[in-house]
């Protein structure tokens, strides 16, 4: 991603050292499970290639990703690992999956009839895995037709590498869906009591050791976000990012502010005006029209609401209360220690995943706390 923050100042800073930290806790509480690395939507949006790299020096060997044009990506970066594809195969693509050592998650009877006669046709067994739906009701095998795979596997002599499948509630502790669906999983696993098995999320990983099976899958707790609700998250926060102001004005009290009018000042205000809208990834939801709960940013430690709707490249603040002399060109905290993904996720009615992934917007994006004699370029 390159971004065009040169003359703007700002930036995303992504703390591989607290990922790479992030990653080792994770495997260290799923001690007698291999530990995989979700690594879909550019690593959540912190950068899959350098995100590969570091994970691998730590010793990370197993990456999921969604797409196969993810999986191409990464390959360059993670030469020798294996990468899983868990959008399944793409029909009338396995020659290009095997070609760069790609696995399908293989989900419906049609791609593993695919996948089985290519292998035929290239006279060897490529690996690739198994998704079972458990009653998430997106992509996998059904539940019943686990004796039919279980029989085309045995005509073939195929062993795939793993049979997995996904939580759907993982991140509500007392759900009881989440048993429910470890329950059907060891259904299914008794068809193939040789295989691999991997169930289990970030929030499926700290839920229990019930679910570690043979590998676990975190992807969010790895980017520091909260993978159970309600719980303290004990992950090292890794992203923050900083906007510059452009202009700074006093407006008087029973003027309003920005599109629609939609909020209508209630004393003289100072405002700030920063190069930040919704095309950055600031959600229009964290507009500031009173009689709700808007988004706020970090000035000198001390919080700036939201005044107004948020619109596509600038967001006005309240700073009459922020102390110290502000002016155009400083720049202010939209996330990072005194604001997590969570805490904005939660103001703009939404995840700490959406946050992360939809920060791909103007702002250049370094890291920091780079692990010793690793080369990210
Ligand atoms: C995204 C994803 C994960 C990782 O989930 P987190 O909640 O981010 O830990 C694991 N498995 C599958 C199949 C996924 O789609």
């Amino acid at each position: 991603m390159s971004g065009t923050s040169t003359f703007l100042g700002g930036g995303i800073t992504v703390d591989l050292g607290a990922i790479v930290r992030n990653w080792k806790a994770l495997d260290t509480v799923a001690a007698n499970a291999l530990t995989g690395a979700v690594l879909k939507a550019d690593a959540y949006g912190t950068g899959a290639e350098a995100v590969g790299r570091a994970l691998y020096h730590a010793g990370a060997k197993f990456f999921f990703v969604a797409t196969p044009d993810e999986g191409v990506a990464l390959r360059k970066a993670v030469p020798k690992s294996l990468i899983f594809v868990l959008d399944g195969l793409v029909p009338r693509t396995a020659k290009d999956y095997a070609a760069h050592g790609l696995m399908p998650v293989l989900a419906s009877m049609s791609q593993l009839t695919e996948w089985l006669d290519f292998c035929l046709s290239q006279n060897k067994a490529i690996p690739a895995a198994l998704h079972f739906d458990t009653g998430f009701n997106r992509v996998g095998f059904r539940q019943k037709e686990a004796e039919l795979v279980k029989r085309e596997l045995d005509q073939s002599g195929f062993e795939p590498q793993m049979i997995m499948s996904h939580f759907a509630c993982a991140d509500q502790p007392s759900h009881e869906m989440t048993r429910k669906q470890n329950g059907l999983f060891q259904g299914i696993l008794a068809h193939f009591p040789n295989i691999p098995a991997s169930l289990a999320n970030s929030a499926g990983l700290m839920a229990s050791k019930d679910y570690h099976y043979q590998m676990v899958r975190p992807g969010i707790s790895m980017y520091g976000g909260r993978a159970i609700n309600g719980r303290p998250n004990p992950m090292a926060p890794v992203i923050s990012m900083h906007v510059p102001i452009l202009q700074i004005k006093d407006a008087r009290i029973g003027e309003t502010v920005g599109y629609g009018a939609a909020y209508r000042l209630r004393r003289d205000t100072r405002l700030a005006i920063m190069a930040l809208g919704y095309a950055d990834g600031f959600f229009r939801s964290l507009s500031g029209i009173g009689g709700q709960v808007g988004g706020k940013v970090a000035i000198n430690g001390t919080f700036a609401p939201v005044l107004g709707r948020v619109s596509m490249d600038m967001t006005a603040i309240d700073i009459t209360d922020v102390e110290g002399l502000v002016q155009p060109g400083d720049v202010v905290e939209v996330l990072g220690p005194n604001l997590g993904i969570d805490d904005v996720a939660d103001a703009a009615r939404t995840i700490g995943y959406e946050i992360l992934t939809t920060l791909n917007g103007r702002f250049s994006r370094s890291y920091v706390n780079v692990p010793e004699g690793l080369d990210i370029t």
